[in-house]
């Protein structure tokens, strides 16, 4: 093969299938980011638009200025987003895979989980496949795994690795696909997180229930992941203000919740780190709730280094940069003579 041919060949395996692979995945259900979600999200807006239009709760002249119009839509960083939603399919197939699937057999699955208990307290008793079962099956994999993404998240906040989560929360205006905007490192080791919790979970389930157990499912996707996609789920990231409640928020975010998240007021720094559950953040001292009168809020890290994660390079490279930055500093100040008393 001439050269010509393997850089062709490159190219279409390395840019051109991932980003096509992205735009469709745009018309499948497997993704909070989807036609059908974009549509029932948006559905929901209008009717807050109109409820609100109607009560005299707004000034804004139209659907569009309600949603934020070109001023947010159509914003440097919005557009930003969406060039590395593209860019993002590529680093998923050249990175986040690679790496993933080098450190998976190191990761114990839910089969050596199962194999592991057996040995341990010996075989169970199969019990029939019912839907009850399956519904329970498939409610501990949404628990698990928004658990762990709770988890996973409040640690992205933390000294070390708040500059690799400082991706998502630079961006000065939301629109849907600011939920894409996550550097690579955060997405491999959500990954890792969520396989391995998910393993010992399933393992767990199995051996209690004698066997293999397949669970429900809508569409292919889990239910309850589904139906918290279906229910506004893109409105977390948007202009839109739509709030559950303060009682309700104690057990489901809201899209007003998770604005909340991405305010630079440092108030709400450190509040609502739950996905589709606020339990968590009720249970472990991080809940913020809202009520149905919008806040003013600004987006963004209130930082100075906010500019530098404007472009597509600042995504990706920046991260590296500054925590080696904060290493080096460390060290620094490490080796820093004490100055002689007087
Ligand atoms: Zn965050
Ligand atoms: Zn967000």
């Amino acid at each position: 093969m001439d050269a010509f041919s393997l850089v062709y060949q490159q190219l279409i395996e390395w840019v051109v299938e991932p980003v096509c692979e992205q735009f469709f995945s745009l018309f499948n259900l497997n993704g909070r980011l989807g036609a059908l979600f974009l549509c029932t999200s948006y559905g929901v807006a209008y009717g807050l638009y109109r409820s609100r239009k109607h009560r005299g709760l707004t000034q804004a002249r139209s659907f569009w200025q309600f949603i934020g119009g070109s001023r947010v839509y159509w914003h440097p960083s919005a557009l930003l987003d969406y060039r590395y939603y593209f860019v993002r399919a590529i680093l998923k197939v050249a990175l986040v895979l690679p790496i993933v699937h080098l450190v998976d057999p190191y990761i114990l699955r839910s089969g050596d989980y199962l194999a592991f208990f057996i040995n341990l307290w010996g075989a169970r008793p199969r019990l029939g496949e019912s839907l009850s079962l399956a519904l329970l099956y498939g409610l501990g994999v949404f628990l698990v795994k928004d658990f762990i993404h709770y988890w996973a998240h409040r640690a992205f906040h933390s000294r070390w690795l708040w500059a690799f989560h400082k991706v998502h929360h630079s961006a000065p205006v939301l629109v849907p696909a600011t939920a894409s905007r996550v550097h690579f490192l955060e997405k491999i080791v959500e990954k890792l997180a969520v396989g391995a919790g998910l393993g010992l979970y399933v393992g767990g389930f199995w051996y209690v229930c004698g066997g293999e157990v397949s669970r429900y499912t809508l569409f292919g996707v889990t239910y309850l992941v589904f139906i918290f996609n279906g229910l506004a789920a893109n409105l977390r990231h948007t202009h839109v203000w739509l709030s559950f409640g303060p009682v309700m928020e104690h057990l489901l975010n809201s899209p007003a919740q998770h604005q909340i998240h991405h305010s630079d007021a440092p108030r709400h720094f450190n509040r609502n780190f739950g996905t589709n559950l606020s339990l968590w953040d009720w249970m472990f001292g991080t809940l913020h709730v809202t009520r149905s009168q919008p806040e003013s809020l600004r987006f963004g890290t209130g930082e100075p280094e906010h500019d530098r994660y404007q472009t597509v390079y600042g995504l990706i490279v920046t991260p590296f940069v500054e925590t080696v930055g904060k290493f080096r500093g460390r060290r620094g100040q490490r080796i820093e003579p004490q100055a002689p008393s007087p």
